[in-house]
């Protein structure tokens, strides 16, 4: 069993206690929203920009959170500094998860049928047990089938516990033996990865699609931006087709967890020689460093 914590609504429970009711509308209806934080040096990385997201997620599916960031940050950092009190845990880096319920209460849609508030839980892992494969290795991915909703259906900006559109594309690339899938809207250009946002790099600059193709606003996609700007590399927010994923130089992946992770195999096209590009290998080494800097700085600035 891989070592947990859990925290419901404030409180860290057993595991054996850490239930919820068939009620709850997460469980009948996917009516939940979520964040993935993990942390460097012990330290959340970006809590704020997190909370943040949380918030926009609510309001983008009518959810009014009945607890105040403050409340979701402490419970954050309390499993946090529980996870890392646990016998061999000191050192390890946490990966919390935090789920947000509109609630429960009488069968139905109606919000008149609620009868709690938005319940929130917690469960902190070692990061390590999810980590994806090494930086050198890289990562291999196939073009989905299967289409990014529309943000006009529920929107991709939203962080929802409604995840099965995204898992249907990863399950048939696990099928195909690749490791991920990325997602193109309806009318044929690239969105993003089943759990990340996706850049490709040719003649030395940066592109990505951009937030209104309808695609999450990714906390690590935003310390792209940073980094090319630190290191004068030209970026784009544009939309474009698979092909010129095909055609570049390099492709690479990005998200919490993933960190930054090349492609080296689009489907059955090997990319950059099946391995790392430069441009991705220097981005990648400011990342490692940018997370390094942020842990040992007290409060950074928003
Ligand atoms: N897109 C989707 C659909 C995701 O689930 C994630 C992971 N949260 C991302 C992009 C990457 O976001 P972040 O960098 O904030 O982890």
């Amino acid at each position: 069993m891989q070592p947990s914590i859990i925290s419901m609504n404030g409180k860290i429970v057993p595991l054996e206690q850490a239930k919820v009711t068939v009620f709850d509308r997460s469980f009948l209806f996917g009516d939940s929203l979520y964040e993935v934080i993990r942390t460097y040096q012990g330290k959340p990385f970006r809590l704020e920009d997190h909370l943040d997201r949380l918030e926009a997620s609510a309001k983008l599916c009518a959810m009014s959170l009945h607890q105040s960031r403050e409340v979701y940050a402490a419970a954050v950092l309390d499993v946090i500094r529980s996870f890392r009190a646990l016998p061999g845990e000191g050192n390890s880096e946490v990966y919390v998860r935090l789920i947000v319920s509109r609630g429960s209460g009488k069968m139905g849609f109606g919000l008149k049928n609620l009868e709690t508030k938005t319940q929130y839980t917690l469960i902190a892992l070692r990061a390590s047990d999810l980590a994806p494969p090494p930086f050198k290795v890289g990562t291999k991915i196939q073009i989905s089938t299967i289409r990014r909703n529309a943000p006009e259906a529920l929107n991709p900006a939203a962080k929802t516990g409604n995840y099965l559109n995204s898992l249907l594309a990863y399950l048939d690339a696990a099928k195909a033996g690749l490791d991920d899938a990325i997602l193109l809207n309806a009318d044929g250009h690239v969105t993003e990865g089943s759990t990340f946002n996706v850049f490709y790099v040719n003649r030395g600059i940066v592109a990505t699609p951009p937030l209104d193709i309808g695609i999450l606003e990714g906390i690590t996609r935003k310390v792209i931006f940073e980094i090319c700007d630190d290191l004068q590399i030209q970026y784009r927010e544009v939309r474009f087709p698979p092909e010129y994923m095909y055609s570049a130089d390099e492709v690479f992946i990005t998200g919490s967890v993933k960190e930054v992770l090349p492609v080296t195999y689009l489907g059955t096209k090997k990319i950059s020689n099946g391995k790392p590009g430069k441009i991705t290998q220097k981005i990648h080494a400011r990342f490692v460093e940018k997370v390094r800097n942020e842990a040992t700085i007290e409060g950074r600035k928003r």
